[in-house]
């Protein structure tokens, strides 16, 4: 993490922060004291502050998680926001933390919601597209946290099918619920509330601080809403804002999908083909709109009131779209639709920052909790707002890659600061629990972020983020894809077969992300890079959905470059032990294969291998030539030599044809004329995989030829 002094925000340094911290060393209880902490904190005037570093891991505080559906960063106006203000969220970054690179693993409404349960990627916990049913027996952090003394709440948007366990108090709304008058499930059953749903929810979430809990313990309290989900319906009190007004548009508002792969031109979430009039825009233009069910049943729970408010908001501006729409042309009507549409949203959100507010306003009335309480604001994902011309989200662009996350902890926490670190809904939970002072049983996948809302710029081992979306074929057509993004870079695959391709985008040059650099050769070094941490990403996190080796080296590992030069590679690699190979057509114990190897560097440190794995391309055994060192070498899986023949310096070359065979469980290699033999390591084969091998140097490899058989 880099600490930024954020726009237009009063920075404040961690030293200044030391006072408060000593609060935390000192303990906290559920609802706090501060009497004693203030007292004990207050270091002598004339005694700089030492920058001590807080603790906080295990000082149990309180936790109020403020999150919603599909409210992107760019429409709250901490993170830039060029379309609205969001005050109430905006003073949670003031006094907080705000992460300018959070993400999600997987950009959909349930699987994020279980991602933050279980601390896991979707493969993992199950979850994996909308329409799963959670298994809520599994490790979830609101489990541990009961087991840890706490007490456990969820009012809200639950949407993972089954009924919520780990929660001492719920009430959930059914599936994407309803704006107006909702339903909620509870545990004795199902009934409707009177109301907005977003005050209806807060309205619950307050009720409980007040008088449903147990204050004797520290509490999780998830207020959870639908806004500012489709279909957006505006609460009463910002039917009229924006009034009058022209949201700006997005710049890429009229992508034509140029620069990226044929998956996008295929999609079903344009604001311009698919974004209906009547249950999306509120304003059906023809009578199977009107008839629609979606949008009549969301009209027919109004109550007269809330109707005659609603009809006196719109009726108005719709007949006058209706009367005009026929002479527009269709980018006139992208462009009213793109109004209607982003009104309603900022509306919808208007009124979650609004009830942001009442909770803000309900810890000022009770500083006691206040003081013990971390309050954190985020959205299962992020939303396209007309960028690239769409609605809903799904795909790795950044638009709903992203996700909003601040924390706010005043006095223990750093205030009007942001992080630049990579984080992930994923690292919810281990956060969770790292400051209930617990652990999970079996490991998750996330990783605590207290350590930056100690201060640490960094989170140990956290230089790149892993993305599966699976949901393809379903609502608005997104073919299914994985990739990892960096701090600069971005690689995506879409595997499914008829699509199989990949996209490469430099965020720094290209931060909309309209042209994949993939095959630039420019970027080669990038695009490799890039794809052995997703491959080793995907290894550690078990994820194989989708697998498929590089398109055209197989299976690699610690190459730092490939080229492809006048009919020959020119491999890179910083690591020793580095290799690229090729799956055979079917594992063999008798196999010959032959390369030329060459070396490209003029220094000592020249090598170049023939490579055989037998274990899908996880480690290789690797025979040629080490010139500097004057050897023939065959190198076993650990990189160590199995086998070494010295050669004379007059008969080092620049290049060696080399040969390798394998039968009756002995490698036999031959380089330029010398051979030399090995006892293949014990279990050893049959072999998978053959191609390249090389240890810190540049290479080239050229007329590989793999024989398999006697
Ligand atoms: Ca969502």
């Amino acid at each position: 993490m880099r600490l930024h002094p954020p726009r237009h925000r009063l920075h404040r340094t961690l030293a200044a922060l030391a006072p408060a911290l000593i609060l935390v060393l000192a303990g906290c209880t559920a609802d706090g004291d501060d009497t004693t902490a203030t007292t004990g904190a207050t270091p002598a005037p004339s005694d700089p502050a030492p920058a001590v570093r807080p603790d906080l891991s295990g000082s149990r505080p309180n936790i109020i998680f403020i999150f919603t559906d599909d409210h992107a960063p760019h429409a709250i106006s901490a993170y830039g926001s060029v379309i609205n203000d969001t005050p109430n969220i905006d003073r949670l970054a003031d006094e907080g933390v705000l992460f300018r690179r959070s993400y999600c693993a997987n950009s959909i409404c349930g699987p994020s919601r279980a991602n933050i349960l279980t601390g896991l990627h979707s493969h993992a916990n199950g979850f994996m597209q909308n329409g799963n049913t959670f298994d809520g027996t599994q490790q979830t952090f609101p489990q541990l946290l009961q087991r840890a003394g706490y007490q456990t709440a969820i009012i809200g948007k639950w949407h993972l099918n089954s009924d919520p366990i780990g929660f001492d108090h719920w009430a959930i709304l059914p599936g994407q619920g309803q704006y107006y008058n909702p339903d909620f499930i509870f545990p004795d059953g199902r009934r409707r509330i009177e109301g907005y749903c977003t005050d209806v929810t807060t309205d619950m979430a307050l009720a409980w601080l007040e008088t449903g809990r147990d204050t004797d313990k520290p509490f999780v309290l998830m207020c959870q809403h639908k806004a500012p989900h489709r279909a957006w319906m505006p609460g009463p009190e910002e039917l009229n804002l924006y009034d009058g007004q022209t949201i700006p548009e997005p710049d890429t508002l009229f992508d034509d999908y140029a620069g990226r792969g044929p998956a996008l031109p295929d999609n079903e979430m344009e604001i311009d083909r698919h974004m209906s009039f009547g249950y999306d825009l509120m304003c059906p233009v023809d009578d199977d709109e009107w008839l629609m069910n979606a949008y009549r049943n969301n009209m027919n729970r109004m109550t007269e009131t809330q109707r005659a408010a609603w009809d006196a908001a719109y009726n108005d501006e719709n007949d006058a779209f209706r009367g005009q729409m026929e002479g527009m042309s269709e980018e006139d009507i992208v462009r009213w639709k793109y109004q209607r549409y982003i009104k309603n949203y900022l509306r919808c959100v208007a009124g979650v920052d609004r009830n942001v507010g009442r909770v803000l306003d309900w810890l000022d009335r009770h500083p006691d909790i206040a003081a013990n309480t971390i309050v954190i604001y985020s959205s299962d994902q992020g939303f396209y707002l007309g960028d690239h011309g769409w609605y809903d989200k799904r795909w790795m662009y950044e638009e709903s890659f992203a996700m909003p996350l601040i924390v706010r902890w005043p006095g223990h926490i750093p205030a009007g600061v942001e992080s630049n670190e990579l984080v992930q809904n994923i690292d919810y939970a281990p956060t969770f629990l790292d400051l209930a002072g617990t652990a999970p049983d079996t490991p998750m996948h996330g990783t605590s972020l207290v350590p930056l809302l100690e201060g640490d710029a960094e989170l140990p081992g956290r230089d790149a983020l892993y993305y599966h979306y699976y949901e393809s074929r379903a609502t608005h057509r997104v073919a299914a894809h994985y990739g990892v993004a960096t701090d600069n870079y971005k690689l995506i695959h879409y595997y499914e077969p008829e699509w199989d391709y990949w996209e490469l985008f430099d965020r720094q040059q290209d931060p909309d992300e309209l042209t994949s650099v993939y095959d630039d050769p420019a970027y080669a070094d990038v695009q490799l890079r890039l794809y052995q941490r997703l491959q080793a990403l995907r290894e550690e996190f078990g994820n194989s959905i989708g697998g498929r080796d590089h398109p055209d080296l197989g299976k690699v590992f610690g190459l730092s470059n490939a080229r492809w030069v006048e009919g020959g590679w020119v491999l890179t690699s910083n690591t020793d032990g580095a290799f690229a190979v090729q799956p055979l057509d079917a594992p063999a114990d008798t196999l010959t294969v032959t390369c030329t190897v060459q070396s490209e560097r003029a220094d000592g440190i020249r090598n170049g291998l023939i490579a055989l794995s037998d274990d899908n391309g996880k480690t290789a055994i690797r025979a040629g030539a080490y010139i500097g060192a004057n050897e023939y070498v065959v190198l076993g899986p650990d990189g160590e030599p199995i086998a070494k023949m010295t050669i004379t310096e007059e008969d080092t070359a620049t290049s060696y044809d080399l040969r390798v065979e394998v039968a009756d469980g002995v490698l036999t290699l031959t380089a330029n004329g010398s051979r030399i033999r090995a006892n293949l390591p014990a279990g050893f084969g049959p072999v998978t995989h053959a191609g390249y091998g090389l240890n810190n140097t540049r290479t080239r490899f050229t007329g590989l030829t793999v024989e398999a058989g006697e």
